[in-house]
């Protein structure tokens, strides 16, 4: 057999029989689809193929068209789909402090709006003084829509997608709203106080970088990320305590920022109570689900593995924030990483770790615990470990370790008591 190397039978792919033709386009990765179809003049009629752009729309959970302003499937795909899709599910926020999560979803339409894709935040309710007294659970989050991608209201034939700020519909005129995907970078933030410079925990943790999914940035240009030292031209003797930020050894994935032409998606950020000087977009990361069911700890079937992923806790006076759980089966541990946090211990910090390899005797439970409400008590599997507790700011000094118990009362359910408290946190699945 001899191999051609002739650059022009390589070329005649459009030579393919028809059936093998469409079989490569509905296997090809969609980003890569558009650009074959352009650099291939016999495959540029399946343009009007509609039957894949409908079965290529329909891998992102668009099934109908009808509010895409009579756009045929192609368009629709292409324009919209292919460049934003990947987008689709949520993203963890490197805001100091606080963090966030944006949930990217498809919208499908109405007859007062167009489809498109939406890019919302999570807020939770704040907590109220007087629900600090019992246990309180977590809350699911309510959706803030910030930004909304769109076909233009008027078809074209060379037409883009819209990118809007949506944050106050009605009240504001209609402006821009800009998604930007930047390079990997060094930067990390730091926290500038009278008493010294600390290093803020790195986002994504290092431990657990792999949480993010490479394949689900959207098909837009990479910008260069900033690099600073603002650690060079700070202030002596800060009034309070000041965010700023500076370059580390620890290399960050790429990332997607978001801003509209009125400052209002800025605005929309949560406040960590600290004066901010970092002079860049907080960088969102695409968060990997995991779709691992629960385990009933009440049988034998229930593996500390289980636990893996995204879980909502309550966190005091901090109200509901959300974790990242991730159990090391090399040393038996389960590790709860904050994917957002709060003024005393911020996002990606450890919030507590707990040991699975022997479970916490039964005998030695103190009284408290069967006094705070944990149900399915005599059902629920027990470990020890250790959390970490801080006062504002997560000062070295002014953060420590404390025994706690993790009680794991149901498949997507768990508590954790805090020894020298005595409180108790409780911790749902992220569903
Ligand atoms: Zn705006």
């Amino acid at each position: 057999m001899t191999i051609d190397r002739d650059p022009n039978h390589l070329a005649n792919i459009d030579h393919l029989p028809y059936d093998v033709l469409l079989h490569i386009l509905r296997i090809l990765p969609s980003r890569d689809i558009a650009h074959l179809l352009s650099c291939c003049r016999g495959l540029h009629a399946l343009v009007t193929e509609e039957s894949i752009w409908r079965s290529l729309s329909a891998a992102y959970g668009l099934t109908d068209i009808i509010y895409f302003g009579g756009r045929s499937w192609y368009i629709v795909y292409t324009r919209l789909l292919q460049p934003y899709g990947p987008m689709l599910g949520l993203w963890a926020g490197d805001h100091a402090y606080t963090g966030d999560v944006l949930d990217v979803r498809l919208r499908i339409g109405s007859t007062h709006q167009r489809g498109g894709i939406v890019l919302g935040c999570w807020r939770f309710p704040s907590v109220q003084p007087e629900d600090l007294d019992r246990p309180e659970m977590p809350e699911r989050p309510m959706y803030t829509p910030l930004i909304h991608i769109s076909l233009p209201s008027v078809a074209a034939p060379h037409e883009s997608v819209q990118v809007a700020c949506c944050t106050k519909p009605g009240t504001t005129p209609p402006h821009q709203a800009y998604i930007e995907l930047f390079s990997s970078t060094s930067q990390s933030l730091f926290l500038h106080t009278r008493q010294g410079r600390y290093s803020h925990p790195e986002f994504p943790p290092p431990e657990i970088q792999d949480f993010v999914d490479q394949l689900r940035y959207p098909y837009l240009p990479l910008r260069e990320s900033t690099v600073v030292d603002q650690g060079l031209y700070l202030a002596p003797n800060p009034r309070g305590y000041v965010v700023y930020s500076a370059p580390t050894s620890q290399i960050k994935p790429p990332a997607i920022s978001i801003s509209c032409s009125l400052g209002c998606v800025n605005r929309a950020r949560a406040f960590h109570g600290f004066q901010d000087d970092v002079p860049y977009l907080p960088r969102y990361y695409p968060l990997r689900q995991r779709a691992l069911p629960g385990v009933d700890p009440a049988t034998r079937e229930w593996h500390p593995s289980s636990m893996d992923g995204l879980w909502l806790g309550s966190h005091g006076p901090h109200g509901t924030e959300c974790l990242f759980f991730r159990w090391d089966g090399t040393l038996s541990v389960l590790y709860a990483w904050k994917i957002t946090g709060d003024s005393n211990v911020p996002r990606g910090a450890l919030s507590w770790r707990a040991n699975t390899h022997d479970p916490y005797p039964i005998s030695e439970l103190p009284d408290w615990i069967h006094d705070n409400e944990i149900p399915n008590l005599t059902n629920s599997r027990f470990f020890g470990g250790s959390g970490r507790i801080s006062a504002r700011g997560y000062l070295p000094y002014h953060s420590n370790e404390m025994d706690i118990i993790l009680v794991v009362c149901g498949a997507d359910e768990v508590r954790t008591a805090w020894m020298d408290s005595g409180d108790v946190a409780a911790y749902i699945r992220h569903a």
